[in-house]
């Protein structure tokens, strides 16, 4: 059956979305309230860095199945399903998260909605709202429960978001109480899915509460993977012993696995440190807040690597920023993202810089959104130009540019040979051997 699909958000998951499922076959109309983001996604330029997307936008664009608008009128006339994808960022000085663009989303689209639809929710949301947005639907549609809410969270990787999203691990859909409308809802979302059910995805099905809380769940348990190996690594630091060596002896344990087991400067972004903070807050509104406290030491173990990053390279400059340059190698979260949310790398050279220091940043994809974040930090063109003159480069992102660095390029470039890899991705040996004074988390 040929479902026509909307996108409503049309950031990195929604851009997405979007563009894979018009690549699926479906017709697809995506929508932002940012209009210059619909103008720039509707002229094939994808506003934001993730390989392999833009030849999907862009075929679907010229296959005439994809386009963008910010009419919500015309997603509304559009649709059969609407999938919902906008942020849910945490409130500012709290760790609840903000629904604002959930809610006036939802509140946007149900009074136009003139004929029998399904609306999707894909954000990650605190535990309690699909069942609230569902009468809100219910509520405002003017097809009354003909209107159906599902949620079916989403759990794509910035950097893999095409493969993870034509090639889930697996979908989950949450589904309305009322019999006929979830049965209606599951039915629906097996013909949009068909392609990955047919692949061997497993679906699971659950009501609204276990399905919202399976997204934030995953993320907590992420998180808490890799502040374990960090609060390892502290230790590491104390005992003289290495993190990497007992990090890879762990993953050979089939019930640990080496994944998320990497030691380092740890989490960012858009998703993980805000989602666990407003599951903490979430589950405090439920009288649960026992049951999450682990989730506050997992997010300051975190929050102290950043920390200790700056006492490293504060150390190897004998004590002070002041006067002394400093290189940074990376400002995105993470590799093969231009994503600078809550990033590691930004909060460590801002650091610096408040601490007297003068830090050039390079990154390869991310430097336009760190000079909007951070007007005061100077930037690099290379890593070569962030290095110039430095008395000690720290590697912050892990981008494969980085790691196949040449030790005596840098060399070449710097005032003192003094390296922190913040990322545990350089070999120690070669560096060491070209006559750097290298120096790393967790590792003597
Ligand atoms: P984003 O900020 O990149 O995109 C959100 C988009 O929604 C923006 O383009 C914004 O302009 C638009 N928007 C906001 N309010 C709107 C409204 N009322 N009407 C129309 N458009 C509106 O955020 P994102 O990273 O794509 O995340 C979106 C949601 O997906 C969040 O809940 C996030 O937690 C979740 N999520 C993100 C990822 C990820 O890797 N980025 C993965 C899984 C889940």
């Amino acid at each position: 059956m040929a479902h026509r699909l909307t996108v409503i958000g049309t950031g990195y998951l929604g851009a997405t979305h979007a563009a894979c499922m018009a690549d699926l076959g479906f017709e697809v109309l995506g929508l932002d309230m940012d209009e210059e983001k619909v103008a720039r996604l509707s002229a094939g330029d994808l506003p934001f860095y993730e390989p392999g997307l833009e030849p999907v936008l862009r075929r679907g664009l010229e296959s005439g199945r994809l386009r963008f608008t910010s009419s919500y009128a015309e997603a509304a006339e559009f649709g059969d399903v609407h999938f919902l994808c906008v942020g849910t960022p945490q409130k500012s000085g709290e760790y609840a998260a903000d629904l604002t663009y959930v809610n006036a989303a939802v509140e946007a689209l149900a009074p136009l909605l003139t004929r029998p639809c399904l609306v999707v929710g894909k954000s990650t949301v605190p535990v309690g709202t699909a069942a609230r947005l569902g009468d809100v639907l219910a509520r405002l549609a003017p097809v009354g429960g003909d209107a159906v809410l599902a949620w079916n969270p989403e759990f794509l990787r910035e950097g893999f978001a095409v493969d993870d999203t034509l090639n889930p691990d697996r979908i989950v859909v949450g589904l309305p109480g009322e019999q006929g409308a979830a049965e209606h809802a599951e039915k629906v979302l097996r013909e949009v899915y068909a392609s990955a059910l047919g692949a061997g995805t497993p679906l699971v099905t659950a009501d609204f509460p276990t399905a919202e809380l399976v997204k934030v769940s995953a993320n907590a348990f992420l998180a808490t993977k890799i502040s374990f190996i960090n609060a390892m690594a502290e230790v590491c630091e104390a005992a003289h012993a290495d993190v990497t060596k007992l990090s890879e002896a762990l993953s050979y344990d089939d019930r640990i696995g080496g994944r998320f087991l990497g030691p380092g400067l740890g989490f960012g972004g858009g998703c993980l440190p805000k989602d666990i903070r407003a599951f903490m807050a979430r589950a405090g509104e439920l009288g649960a807040d026992q049951a999450l406290t682990f989730l506050r030491e997992v997010d300051e173990i975190n929050i102290r690597r950043r920390i200790r990053m700056v006492d490293l390279a504060r150390q190897l400059l004998g004590g002070s920023f002041i006067g002394r340059t400093v290189g940074v190698l990376g400002a995105a979260f993470k590799p093969n993202s231009d994503d600078v949310r809550d990033s590691p790398a930004l909060d460590v050279a801002a650091s610096i810089r408040a601490q007297g220091g003068k830090v050039t940043v390079y990154d390869p994809q991310a430097m336009p959104n760190a000079r909007r974040a951070h007007p005061s930090l100077d930037f690099g063109e290379s890593a070569l130009a962030a290095a110039a003159g430095a008395h000690v480069v720290l590697l912050l992102t892990e981008w494969a540019e980085f790691r196949d660095m040449e030790p005596d390029a840098l060399a070449g470039a710097v005032a003192e040979r003094n390296l922190v890899d913040g990322r545990n991705a350089l070999d120690p040996e070669r560096w060491r051997a070209a006559g750097w004074n290298y120096r790393a988390l967790g590792r003597p």
